[in-house]
């Protein structure tokens, strides 16, 4: 199943999403006494089969806002860089990596940092331009883990087990920033610079290990790969989290993007105003943004 984080007369709810995306019903029909968010959904959700046999009253979702599944995380999106090796490639011989040793071309072991609670925004929400502070907009369309069950020390065999669902990212970045810094906090933490959306597919449904992921801008294609390419898969990257910090129901890990960012163009092709942003995930959906 799908579920989104809906607006409706300017109440959030969490709500079942049909297969076509036409029409909504909202977790309170499935669990009467049910009044939380979405994360505390994911700790309270029957199983999927219960759920679906309890969906009932589905209304349509024309003119409704889909907000950010998550639409404040509890803590960081945790974030995998260089994570493809063409893109890895791409952005080692950019000149804008900074935190390569010289001459690497993949990373060893996977590179993790972590995006501001604060920057995540919603599927056709704006992202801004930040006109003031970069010159140097770019995109990066990801595949998304949403946890379910949390824990320390999760093993590669156990990983499928804590995951919830899947949802899409675009991992925003300020590459003048992201450079200057050294550290990618500033570049990638910008206010709005974490579109999410549109909604979680749940894990029953969905074979992470071999999904087409695509973006365009303004209608050409840029990224076009397949998540069989991850360098790390996400047991790896779940084994790796885990063994130093506990990871919680409802966090969030962004699992890299692969080769066509704006960087890897000669010359770079950054956004500007304007530049609308499609990602489309096979099985999520798709997550549109524009740059105000
Ligand atoms: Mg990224």
């Amino acid at each position: 199943m799908r579920f989104a984080t809906l607006e409706i007369n300017g109440r959030q709810t969490v709500a079942a999403v049909s297969e076509d995306g036409q029409s909504y019903c909202e977790a309170n029909r499935m669990v009467p006494d049910f009044d939380g968010d979405m994360i505390a959904w994911i700790k309270r959700m029957p199983s999927v089969a219960d759920i679906a046999n309890r969906a009932n009253g589905w209304k349509p979702i024309a003119g409704v806002r889909l907000l950010a599944p998550i639409p404040i995380p509890q803590r960081n999106v945790f974030c995998v860089g260089k994570n493809y090796h063409e893109h890895a490639r791409e952005f080692s011989q950019s000149g804008f990596d900074t935190s390569a040793t010289k001459g690497e071309l993949a990373p060893s072991v996977p590179v993790i940092f972590t995006k501001a609670p604060s920057s995540v925004i919603g599927c056709n929400d704006d992202v801004s331009g930040f006109a003031d502070q970069t010159q140097q907009l770019d995109y990066e369309a990801e595949l998304t883990v949403i946890i379910g069950k949390g824990g320390r020390g999760i093993t590669k065999a156990d990983a499928l087990r804590h995951i919830w669902g899947y949802t899409i990212i675009n991992d925003v970045t300020a590459r003048d920033l992201q450079q200057k810094h050294r550290q990618w906090f500033l570049g990638k933490s910008m206010d709005t610079f974490c579109p999410m959306g549109p909604w979680i597919v749940t894990a029953d449904e969905v074979d992470p290990t071999r999904l087409g992921i695509r973006c365009w801008i303004n209608g050409e294609l840029r990224q076009n790969a397949n998540t069989s390419d991850l360098i790390f898969d996400i047991p790896t990257i779940i084994e790796t989290i885990s063994s130093v910090i506990t990871l919680q129901p409802g966090d969030v890990i962004a699992t890299g993007t692969p080769a066509g960012v704006g960087i890897g163009f000669k010359p770079p092709k950054f956004l500007k105003s304007g530049d609308v942003m499609k990602i489309e995930i096979d099985k999520l959906g798709t997550l549109t943004n524009r740059v105000a």
